[in-house]
C-alpha cells in the first residue's frame, strides 16, 4: 500500500486502515525461486477474494498485505483456504509518528483484551529513518497504554497474555496483536499437475486436499457406471469438487469416465473374485491416459494400507503394475478416524456420507481376492479387449468445471 493511500483515508490523524498481513512459512526457504512462489501466492489470494469488493493486494519486503473493508470475517475465512499462508494477522496501518502508533496500540489491545490483562509491546524498526530505536518505541507505547488505562492493563515482560507488535516499515507503521492460523503448505500451482481419482467416499476428497496442500494443481477423474450408478452419485462427486475448488484457488476439472461397459465386460468374462482387482487395473490405465492427455505427472488416490481388500500390499502390487506413472497415496498411513477428522475440517465429510452407490459397490463380489496374483490377473485379462474398452470409455468421458459457486462450464474439455 502506498503512503498517500493511507494519508488520504486519514481521519484527523486517527486510526487509518485495517489490513491483513500474510505470513508465509516454507516459501521463505526457496532461495532463488522465492519470487515465483510469492507471485503465485499473491495470485491465489487475489482469486480467493475476486468476487468481493475490489482491493489491491500488495507485497513489499517480505510481507503481503490485503486491505480489509468491513468484511474481515469473510476475507479471513476465504484466505484460510489458501495454501502457503501460515498466519493472517489483522493489522492497523498508521502513519509513522509516535502518537498515531500509541493510539493504534491501545485500540488493538482493547479489542484483543477487552477485560484487561497482561501485555508486552515488541517493536521492530525496518525504516531506520524513524527517529526512535525499537526499545524506545516499545517503552513509549507501553507507557502510553499504562497512562491511559490506569491499572486495567499491566505490562509483563515474561510470558504476557498478549504481545502488541509494532513494526515501523517504509510504507507505514503496523500495529497488531495475535493472528489466525493459515492452511500452511505450498501455494497451489507451485507443485506441478496431477490427476486424483475422486470417488464419492470419505477418503479421496481428503487425498485431493493433501495433494493441493503441497502446491499440486489437480484434475479429478471419476468413474461412473450409469445407469447402475445414479445421477445423484455423480452430483455428489461434483458437490465434493465444488468444496475442494475453494481450496484449489481456481476451478477444478472433473473428468467423468463412462465405466459401465468395462464393468460389464469384466463381470461377463473374468472370475468373480478377481473382479475388483481387474476393475482397479482399468481405473489406473484410464487415469494414466487422462493424466498424459492433460500433462499431469502423477496419480493420487485415497488408499490406505489394509482398509479394504483392494488395499492390501498384494492388491496394490498387482493393480499398480499397469502404470509407470507415480501413484501417490497421501493417506497411506492414516486410520479412518484421522481421515474423518480431516474431512470435517475440509468441509467434505457431510457430502461424503450421503448414501450413494459407487461403481465399486455395484458389482462387488461376495469374496474379493485379498491377495491377488499379478500373473493370474494378467491371464484373466486375456479375455478382454483392453484397448477397445479403454478407447470407448475415454471417448465417452465428460468433463465438468467446478468453482466454489458450482458448475462453471460443461463440455468435452476446456483449458483455461
Ligand atoms: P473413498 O472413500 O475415497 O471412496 P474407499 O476407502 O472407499 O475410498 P476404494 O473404494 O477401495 O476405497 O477406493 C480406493 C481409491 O480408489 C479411492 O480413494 C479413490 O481414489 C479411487 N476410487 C474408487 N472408486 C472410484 C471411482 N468411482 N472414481 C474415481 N476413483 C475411485
Ligand atoms: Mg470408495
Amino acid at each position: 500500500m502506498a503512503v498517500n493511500e493511507i494519508t488520504n483515508n486519514e481521519n484527523n490523524g486517527r486510526e487509518i486502515k485495517q489490513l491483513l498481513m500474510i505470513k508465509y512459512g516454507e516459501l521463505g526457504l526457496k532461495g532463488k525461486n522465492k519470487n515465483q512462489f510469492i507471485n503465485r501466492l499473491v495470485k491465489n489470494i487475489e482469486r480467493a477474494i475476486a468476487d468481493l469488493p475490489e482491493r489491491k493486494v500488495s507485497t513489499s519486503l517480505g510481507r503481503i498485505t490485503v486491505p480489509v473493508l468491513d468484511d474481515m470475517p469473510e476475507v479471513v475465512s476465504r484466505l484460510q483456504k489458501v495454501f502457503g499462508i501460515y498466519a493472517l494477522c489483522p493489522v492497523l496501518a498508521v502513519e509513522k509518528n509516535l502518537p498515531a502508533i500509541q493510539r493504534a496500540a491501545l485500540q488493538v489491545l482493547q479489542e484483543s483484551l477487552p477485560n484487561g490483562g497482561e501485555f508486552k509491546v515488541e517493536s521492530r524498526r525496518s525504516d531506520k529513518r524513524f527517529p526512535m530505536a525499537s526499545p524506545e518505541i516499545s517503552k513509549a507505547v507501553g507507557g502510553y497504554i499504562f497512562a491511559q488505562t490506569a491499572d486495567k492493563y499491566t505490562a509483563r515482560m515474561k510470558k504476557p497474555q498478549h504481545i502488541i507488535n509494532v513494526e515501523v516499515r517504509d510504507e507505514a507503521a503496523y500495529v497488531y496483536c495475535g493472528s489466525y492460523t493459515g492452511a500452511k503448505g505450498m501455494p497451489v500451482g507451485t507443485g506441478g499437475r496431477a490427476v486424483v481419482m475422486l470417488s464419492g467416499g470419505i477418503d479421496s476428497p481428503v487425498a485431493t486436499w493433501m495433494a493441493m496442500k503441497r502446491g499440486v494443481n489437480v484434475e479429478a477423474v471419476h468413474f461412473e457406471s450409469f445407469p447402475f450408478t445414479s445421477e445423484r452419485a455423480k452430483e455428489k462427486v461434483l458437490d465434493l469438487a465444488q468444496v475442494l475448488a475453494a481450496w484449489h484457488n481456481k476451478p477444478i476439472k472433473v473428468h467423468c469416465v463412462h465405466f459401465t461397459e468395462i464393468q460389464k465386460a469384466i463381470h461377463a468374462n473374468c472370475p468373480e473374485d478377481y473382479g475388483i482387482t481387474i476393475m482397479r487395473r482399468f481405473m489406473f490405465r484410464l487415469a494414466e491416459q487422462i493424466a498424459r492427455k492433460n500433462a499431469a505427472m502423477a496419480i493420487y488416490t485415497g488408499e490406505s494400507v489394509g482398509q479394504v481388500a483392494s488395499q492390501t500390499l498384494e492388491s496394490m502390487y498387482t493393480i499398480n503394475n499397469v502404470t509407470n506413472m507415480p501413484v501417490l497415496r497421501p493417506l497411506i498411513g492414516f486410520d479412518k478416524e484421522e481421515i474423518v477428522e480431516r474431512a470435517q475440517h475440509i468441509g467434505t465429510f457431510d457430502i461424503s456420507i450421503r448414501p450413494y452407490e459407487d461403481c465399486c459397490t455395484v458389482f462387488l463380489p461376495a469374496h474379493p481376492k485379498i491377495k491377488p496374483r499379478l500373473s493370474e490377473a494378467v491371464e484373466m485379462e486375456q479375455n478382454l479387449a483392453i484397448d477397445e474398452l479403454i478407447a470407448e470409455a475415454l471417448q465417452k468421458t465428460k468433463t465438468y468445471v467446478l468453482t466454489p459457486q458450482g458448475i462453471k462450464q460443461f463440455g468435452e474439455d476446456d483449458d483455461e
